[in-house]
């Protein structure tokens, strides 16, 4: 009598157990994303939402196009023409991801969810929070302006991140030179309204004052004759050129060409007090303080960590951090299922000297102890893929460069595992990180996407940390990072490129580059003609003055 009893109530279970597997694996996963800027939008364009049930979470119900920002503050392209609306990017992707508009406010890894908040003007009052549960999430907040705790910084100078900043700068523009105008303003105030300053000689710096620059020669000085005497851009910058994350010849074309436009630059100058009206550097050479009087203060410089983000950091220990830290799958170490992308995060890449051991066994076919240059020419082409550092020592000249320090005759060389430690670590000591910049976040986004897709496909994950080709299967590759170059305008009718493979432009065919470039580059054909058109407008009548 007992048997039946028993067995019935396990076939129920074992069926239940079933059934639930059944419905567990006909769900789809949710992936939550945050944000909807650069690496933000790249993830929902690529992922299948066939396999996941999708759900974007962002304040900012568009995506806004970055590069050309510094022209919105002085009317060369309106704000609308560079801004796309997530929920028509999601349509155009073909995707049926869910758009939400709230700012993620805390992410809790341990139970898989984050919590939401709407914070527009429309919310219902006691209901504005919701908890969103996720398998995988991908944080793409990007990050706020530092101000490196410079005092008044904050209150007294102008960011330049979103349009609405723009719309500010623009706008405290043209008042400095309506109030300029009136009869009352005094001479000394005059000169101080039309000193325009502009911190940091990024390209972000150098390009808003590029932009300054020419909105005063070429429209204000004709529409205020009496301003134009007084008018002044000056650029602070810290370290000791300006550009400087581009070739040296472009830093050096820039900063004659700044020169002969009259656009005042401090290098090696650090901002160390802002107030109302006055801005205190420290000149590095000079080793003195300089006040400098201003009528706007724009502040382009510094890479700063969203709240939400160093809350993150805490919770998993890696508080002594600027960005999230991930692997080279994307995924935040010391988390299960979170991934960060773009200015919020930074890739680890796993080092060389790491798996030395591993590596050397792999290396030595013949097992003397010793490798020559053939077989190290051979380990290093066969981990490549999973060790992109050793790159620029793929080649005969590469690995001569490498192996100088060991030997006069590196065809001739045998390295044993010292030796071989030593080299590894000549090639780990040149990683360098990604830089913060739309190109590195729109393809981490691209290769999550896909790499998502994969892992739903074939019910798979991606590989752990040690796994090199030729051992085990190469399910998804590491994340890699290729540079196709780097534009910067700087005003005048002029712009510098720097392409991969040592080739760099300047001058005025560069700017018709640059001009076709951005315009390819647009998310929509809605918004690449707006574009177009907005600096055709400005060719022919001049930007838009009025307030
Ligand atoms: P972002 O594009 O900044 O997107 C972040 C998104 O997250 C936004 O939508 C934001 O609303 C949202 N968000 C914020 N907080 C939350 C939250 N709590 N919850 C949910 N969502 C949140 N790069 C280049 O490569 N070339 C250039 O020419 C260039 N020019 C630039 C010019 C300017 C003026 C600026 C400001 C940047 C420029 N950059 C350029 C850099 C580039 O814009 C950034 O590197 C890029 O935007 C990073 O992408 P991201 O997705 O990480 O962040
Ligand atoms: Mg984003
Ligand atoms: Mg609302
Ligand atoms: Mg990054
Ligand atoms: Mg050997």
């Amino acid at each position: 009598a007992d048997a039946p009893q028993k067995s019935s109530p396990v076939e129920g279970t074992v069926q239940q157990a079933q059934e639930q597997a059944e419905k567990s694996e006909d769900r789809k996963k949710r992936v939550v994303i945050l944000g909807s800027g650069w690496g933000a939008t790249a993830v929902m364009q690529g992922l299948d939402t066939s396999l996941y049930e999708t759900i974007i979470v962002s304040p900012r119900n568009y995506f806004l196009f970055t590069p050309l920002l510094p022209g919105v503050c002085v009317g060369t392209v309106e704000g609308r023409s560079i801004s796309e609306a997530v929920r028509k990017m999601i349509v155009n992707a073909k995707s049926s991801a869910k758009y939400q508009e709230a700012e993620a406010i805390s992410i809790d890894p341990k139970n898989q969810q984050v919590l939401c908040k709407d914070t527009s003007a429309i919310s219902v009052t006691g209901k504005d929070s919701f908890a969103l549960d996720y398998d995988y999430l991908v944080v793409a907040v990007g990050a706020e302006t530092n101000t490196f705790g410079t005092p008044g910084v904050k209150e007294h100078a102008y960011f330049l991140k979103e349009i609405d900043d723009a719309d500010k700068i623009r706008e405290k523009v043209i008042d400095c030179f309506e109030t300029a105008c009136l009869p009352s303003t005094t001479e000394e105030e005059k000169r101080r309204l039309l000193h325009f300053i502009v911190v940091g000689g990024g390209p972000t710096g150098c390009e808003f004052a590029a932009e300054l620059h020419d909105l005063v020669e070429e429209d204000l000085k004709r529409l205020y004759p009496e301003c134009a005497p007084y008018t002044k851009v000056t650029l602070v910058q810290s370290a000791d050129h300006i550009l400087n994350t581009f070739d040296q010849r472009i830093s050096d074309y820039a900063t004659k060409h700044f020169l002969r436009s009259d656009i005042n630059v401090k290098v090696s100058c650090r901002v160390i007090n802002v107030t109302d009206r006055t801005l205190t550097i420290w000149d590095k050479w000079k080793k003195q303080k300089e006040e400098l009087e201003f009528g706007v203060t724009v502040w382009a410089t510094g890479i700063g960590t969203r709240p939400l983000v160093s809350d993150l950091m805490e919770k998993i220990g890696q508080s002594d951090r600027r960005a999230l830290l991930t692997d080279e799958w994307l995924r935040v170490k010391g988390t299960q299922g979170i991934y960060a992308i773009g200015d919020c995060a930074t890739v680890q890449q796993r080092s060389l000297v790491e798996d030395v051991t591993y590596l050397f066994k792999l290396a030595d076919k013949d097992g003397d102890g010793k490798l020559t240059y053939d077989e190290l020419a051979k380990v290093l082409s066969e981990v490549k893929e999973r060790f992109p550092q050793v790159e620029h020592h793929l080649s005969k000249s590469g690995l001569r460069i490498l192996l100088h320090d060991f030997a006069e005759d590196p065809s001739k060389i045998t390295l044993d595992i010292d030796a071989f430690t030593k080299a590894l670590s000549k090639i780990d000591s040149q990683v360098k990180a990604l830089p913060a910049t739309a190109q590195v976040a729109s393809q981490e986004g691209t290769y999550l996407a896909k790499a998502l897709n994969h892992m739903a496909e074939r019910n798979i994950v991606p590989e752990g940390p040690m796994r090199i080709r030729g051992e085990g299967r190469h399910l998804c590759h590491p994340f890699r990072y290729k540079h196709f170059g780097q534009f910067t305008t700087l005003g005048g009718g002029e712009a510098s490129v720097e392409l991969p493979g040592d080739w760099v432009s300047s001058g005025r065919s560069t700017m018709w580059l640059w001009y076709s470039v951005y315009a390819s580059k647009q998310v929509s054909w809605r918004t690449r003609c707006l574009v177009v058109m907005d600096w055709m407008k400005a060719a022919l009548f001049g930007r838009d003055s009025s307030r």
